[in-house]
């Protein structure tokens, strides 16, 4: 038999599939090249050839944003004075850095949600092609937005309906996997409001219609309550951030608005990058007063939403400021499950499963025969403890042991 059709067999005491805890005490997984062949429950661990007694294993994660490229320095300025000044080797150098992290926490597939000019698919290919070691990557390249929007130093400019058009054909051509779309301001573009936003329904339908005819989606970041509107109208597929803001440091949930979300299949894809570790890592990202309270109302808003049942996923958007690749993404379901009221199994489920659907990524995110074999083993059971994510014991991607 050849290398590439190799039958490995697996056995961990508990299993996660990506849905729901299997109440059996015993699974075999067994891989057959990239897939999964097959799964059986009361297993012994001398069936295997890889044994994790004492161990969980579960689908690798996914985490749905981040930006491989970012340096997440200090601040939101030293992100964007480094973002600007690096040379493309050595951001790309930086990219293979992070996606290597993210690898050894378990995460095996990456959707990076922007990145300056050709880098982010760079990084894509040099990992798919096996030069690089890093989880699938999947990329928006160059962030759709106004001259003078949000991110416009790594963006491809677009002021008016035809050059989201052209801005969308080019970026589909040079083979992206998704569009990411500016809707409103953001926090790291100090002379963008995140209050305000940069396109109008029409700017966003345009877009959507160019990817959907290329087979791909839209992504919108939106960080208002009339950005999630025009994103909605517009048909894009995931809510970047999804905020409900209004005001400074108010938000406030639309029912109508998440229904119609439910109604069209969209996904609001929610944001748990440091300031939200406030009750998991002490003294994280310098919290003042007024962040403090925009949380408070955020995560408010977001209850109201998850609890109406909007699909969701959560993500880290690892790169921004003080959010590294590999532990946010524990850190940041750690901080879910205490601010957003989510089990620990809901809060799996955000990075695995319903990550995967939101992706368009079925091949994944579920333990099942026939998917790829992505799995991570941890020791203990984070469904009880999503701290155990922290316990890596091993990890296969797309059927390699990468750990
Ligand atoms: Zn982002």
């Amino acid at each position: 038999m050849n290398k590439a059709n190799k039958t490995v067999r697996i056995y961990a005491e508990w299993m996660f599939d990506g849905e729901a805890v299997q109440p059996v005490i015993g699974v075999l997984i067994e891989v057959q090249g990239k897939v999964i062949k097959a799964i059986r429950m009361n297993a012994r661990a001398d069936e295997a050839e890889e044994a994790f007694p004492n161990c969980a294993v579960l689908p690798g994660l996914i985490d749905g944003h981040v930006h491989l490229c970012f340096s997440a320095g200090n601040t939101h300025a030293e992100v964007v004075q480094d973002l600007i000044q690096a040379p493309p080797e050595q951001l790309l150098r930086r990219a293979f850095d992070h996606a290597k992290q993210a690898l050894l926490a378990g995460i095996t597939t990456l959707r990076d949600c922007g990145g300056p000019g050709s880098v982010p698919v760079m990084v894509r290919e040099l990992i798919r092609r096996g030069e690089a070691e890093g989880p699938e990557v999947l990329v928006s390249g160059a962030p759709i937005t106004t001259p003078r929007g949000h991110l416009h130093y790594i963006g491809a400019h677009a002021g008016n309906l035809v050059d989201v058009e052209r801005r969308a054909e080019e970026l589909l051509e040079a083979g992206v996997d998704f569009l990411k779309v500016i809707v409103t301001g953001g926090n790291m573009t100090p002379e963008s409001d995140r209050l305000s936003c940069q396109y109008g329904t029409e700017e966003i339908r345009k877009a959507v219609q160019c990817a959907e005819r290329a087979g791909k989606y839209v992504a919108a970041h939106v960080l208002n309550r009339e950005g999630v509107r025009r994103s909605v109208q517009g048909g894009v597929r995931t809510l970047e951030h999804c905020s409900w803001r209004t005001g400074v440091a108010h938000h406030k949930y639309d029912p109508q608005l998440a229904r119609q979300m439910r109604e069209q299949g969209q996904f609001a894809s929610l944001t748990m990058s440091a300031p939200t570790w406030r009750k998991v890592v002490p003294g994280v990202a310098g919290l003042d007063v007024h962040l403090f309270a925009d949380l408070d109302e955020r995560f408010a808003s977001e209850r109201e939403m998850l609890a109406d049942g909007v699909r969701f996923l959560l993500h880290t958007d690892a790169g921004v400021r003080q959010t590294p690749f590999g532990i946010s993404l524990i850190y940041g379901l750690r901080a879910a499950e205490l601010e957003l009221g989510l089990t620990p199994v809901e809060c799996l489920r955000a990075v695995t499963s319903n990550a995967a659907t939101a992706l368009g990524l079925e091949d994944r995110g579920r333990l099942g025969i026939g998917k790829r074999a992505d799995l991570l083993v941890v020791a203990g059971q984070p469904w009880q403890e999503l701290s155990a994510l922290h316990q890596v014991r091993a990890v296969w991607c797309g059927g390699r042991r990468v750990v």
